[in-house]
């Protein structure tokens, strides 16, 4: 029987401690995290050192690894400090620093020795040669752009070694990734500096003013257009992203919940233990596609996977599916004499309400709300406030760590 054994990574998305530890417990082999500069997130919970290291400490007791982003478009004076920077990430024991801007690059190579470096995906690493050349550098891994098809990635495969990392799910840009700058135009915030203000997804109309000073609208239904794009979603093609020889599966959003953090790890580690355990007998199970569905923000798409999308393949419009359920709490602690979860509240739930918990292993129960207490054990209809610790009976045994979302 053909096993794989050289796996390739899950790698999540950490935009905070808690979402780290989250990430590698329901399955990520590794994550990727910002630090207090350099980094494309302004606005994501970016690391402090002290942060960085209890993440290390978190990631090595459960054999995963922690990347720090560092990929933004440097300016005159932002790699000052840059050297000590990477010094400090070796040290907390970081296992690559992902970078974009060539002078970064040179820093972290020449000032700080022995700390892998990965190619950002804002580099725009479209074609072998360019990952020879970067492997060259001294790079160790390329995170290859979004707009690369499979059949390219098979090419890269067969002229190089360096590893190869590639996005799976998440959220997509409709310019060209990196090469936007929207933003910077319309709201004076650098998407190449970590600022980016989503420009793309707002509604735009196209007028002409009447000579009566009136807009009139040149659009054909009159309705106001987005560019957004929908998200991409790879889970029905792991076996192509696998056989292709991409080593680390990234999945996009360290400014997304810890809902949506456990739900996509949670997926995508089943689905690569399962297509290497047994690839020639591999079966996706619809389970995992509805189960994303669940932290869906957008349609899902493959992107330039199998071929440059059309407007319609590529285009966010009116939904077409709408998620059907909404995250309500983490469970603390679970009483098994009296079957009772202790739980903290995230999103207003209460009695009556359908839930499901979910845990590591894609582990799944749903049953409906039938009694609730506080944590003086008095009773209560709803749980509405946020962070609440309250209690409530379980139909199965739950386990700390555990999810529960609430159907809507
Ligand atoms: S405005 Fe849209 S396309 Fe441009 S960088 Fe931001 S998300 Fe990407």
């Amino acid at each position: 029987m053909r096993v794989i054994t050289d796996k390739p990574e899950v790698l999540a998305p950490a935009g905070t401690l808690e979402k780290l530890k989250v990430a590698i417990d329901y399955g990520a082999d590794a994550v990727y995290i910002g630090g207090d500069a350099y980094g494309l997130r302004s606005r994501a919970g970016n690391f402090s050192f002290d942060q960085m290291r209890e993440g290390v400490a978190y990631a090595q007791a459960h054999q995963a690894k922690v990347y720090v982003a560092a990929n933004i478009v440097a300016h005159e004076g932002d790699t000052v400090g840059a050297g000590e920077f990477f010094r400090t990430l070796r040290e907390i024991g970081i296992s690559a620093v992902i970078v974009s801007d060539p002078s970064l690059i040179e820093i972290a190579i020449t000032e700080a020795p022995g700390l892998p470096v990965h190619l950002s995906t804002q580099a725009s690493a479209t074609n072998y040669a360019t990952l020879n050349f970067w492997q060259a550098e001294g790079l160790e891994r390329v995170v290859l752009a979004r707009e690369v098809g499979i059949a390219e990635i098979k090419e890269m495969r067969r002229h190089t070694d360096v590893q190869i990392e590639a996005f799976i799910h998440g959220a997509m840009c409709i310019g060209y990734s990196g090469r936007c700058v929207l933003s910077n135009h319309m709201s004076m915030r650098d998407a190449n500096r970590g600022g980016c203000a989503q420009n793309c997804r707002w509604k735009y109309d196209l007028f002409e003013m009447s000579a009566g000073g009136e807009k009139q609208s040149q659009l054909e239904n009159g309705e106001a257009f987005s560019m957004s794009a929908v998200d991409m979603a790879m889970i029905e093609h792991i076996p192509d992203l696998v056989e292709a020889g991409v080593n680390s599966f990234k999945i996009e959003g360290r400014m997304k919940s810890i809902h949506y953090v456990s739900t996509v790890a949670n997926v995508y580690r089943q689905a690569v233990d399962s297509y290497c355990a047994d690839p020639d007998h591999y079966v996706l199970k619809h389970e995992w596609v509805d189960e994303l569905w669940k932290v869906a923000q957008r349609e899902m798409s493959t992107g330039f996977y199998y071929g440059t999308p059309t407007a319609d393949d590529e285009l966010f419009g009116k939904r077409r599916k709408r998620p059907q359920y909404g995250f309500v709490g983490e469970v603390l602690a679970y009483d098994a004499a009296h079957q009772v979860a202790i739980v903290q509240q995230r999103n207003n739930f209460g009695v009556g309400d359908k839930i499901e918990f979910y845990g590591p292993h894609f582990t799944h129960t749903a049953q409906i709300v039938e009694r609730l207490w506080d944590q003086d054990n008095d009773i209560l209809y709803r749980a509405p406030d946020a962070m609440m610790i309250c209690k409530l009976p379980v139909t199965q045994p739950v386990k700390a760590g555990d999810m529960i979302r609430k159907q809507r």
